[in-house]
């Protein structure tokens, strides 16, 4: 589902990914780890054609972007691969004058074109999904930051994407609102979601995962089942990294 090959990315004269080799299967749930600024953020948002790559080649479920491509082409299979990746962030970005309705349909009617009452229907639909359904006429404001970031996943899961990424969705919220967004992904992630999550939730990370990538300074350090990440870190930047984080 997808699949980089020596991907690198530089900003200026400062390489933020280094040669980035990854296999994602689809329906594999992935966690990736690391310390900030380790480039989790920058390998997401080029995964999901946020961002143009420096070197090497990213291929998401058979659309192919390679960095000696021209600019326009590489543009282009950016944009459907962006189609094709729903995105969740950890602030989550949502219009505050419009319901969570509102919300979920506004991509529905501007980039699908659905009519008003088809869009509403997979709307509610969706809402449904992350157990929001009654609270499809609210407001952000009067929402709860668990219930935000439901209907930001409401919102990417409308757009029938084949991978979502999830970019440290939980960490704005007070820990006792962590709870019922790690319950939504767990519920895609049975469905046979393809997903890739940042997080320092670790024990969801143990539970959902089928695969833990550890990166720092921009490298991927180890990629394994999480049972041996966590139980046997293969090398001495991720042991620094748990006993940290644990
Ligand atoms: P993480 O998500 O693991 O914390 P990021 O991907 O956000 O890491 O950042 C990795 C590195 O790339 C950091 O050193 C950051 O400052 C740098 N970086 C990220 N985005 C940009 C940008 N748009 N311009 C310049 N540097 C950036
Ligand atoms: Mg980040």
């Amino acid at each position: 589902m997808i699949q980089t090959r020596g991907l690198s990315k530089t900003f200026g004269t400062h390489t933020v990914l280094h040669e980035i080799d990854l296999n994602i299967q689809a329906g594999e749930i992935v966690v990736l780890l690391g310390p900030s600024g380790s480039g989790k953020s920058t390998l997401l948002r080029c995964l999901n054609g946020l961002e143009d790559l420096s070197a090497g080649s990213i291929e998401v479920n058979s659309i192919e972007v390679t960095s000696t491509m021209k600019l326009k082409e590489r543009q282009q299979r950016m944009l459907q691969i962006r189609r094709q990746t729903g995105m969740v962030f950890q602030q989550f970005n949502l219009y505050p004058h419009k319901t969570a309705l509102g919300n979920v349909t506004e991509s529905l009617r501007m980039v699908k074109k659905l009519e008003r009452t088809h869009a509403r229907h997979v709307g509610e639909r969706m809402l449904s999904r992350v157990g929001l359904l009654e609270k499809k006429d609210q407001y952000p404001s009067r929402l709860s930051g668990g219930q935000q970031q439901r209907v930001g996943i409401a919102r990417a899961l409308a757009m029938e994407p084949e991978i979502i990424l999830f970019d440290e969705p939980t960490s704005a919220l007070d820990p006792e609102l962590v709870g019922e967004v790690l319950d939504v992904m767990k519920s895609l992630a049975q469905e046979g979601m393809t997903m890739i999550v940042v997080t320092h939730e670790m024990k969801f990370a143990r539970q959902v995962a089928n695969k833990v990538i550890f990166m720092d300074e921009g490298r991927i350090i180890e990629q394994s089942d999480p049972e041996s990440f966590f139980e046997r870190p293969a090398t001495e930047r991720a042991q620094r990294f748990l006993s940290k984080v644990m």
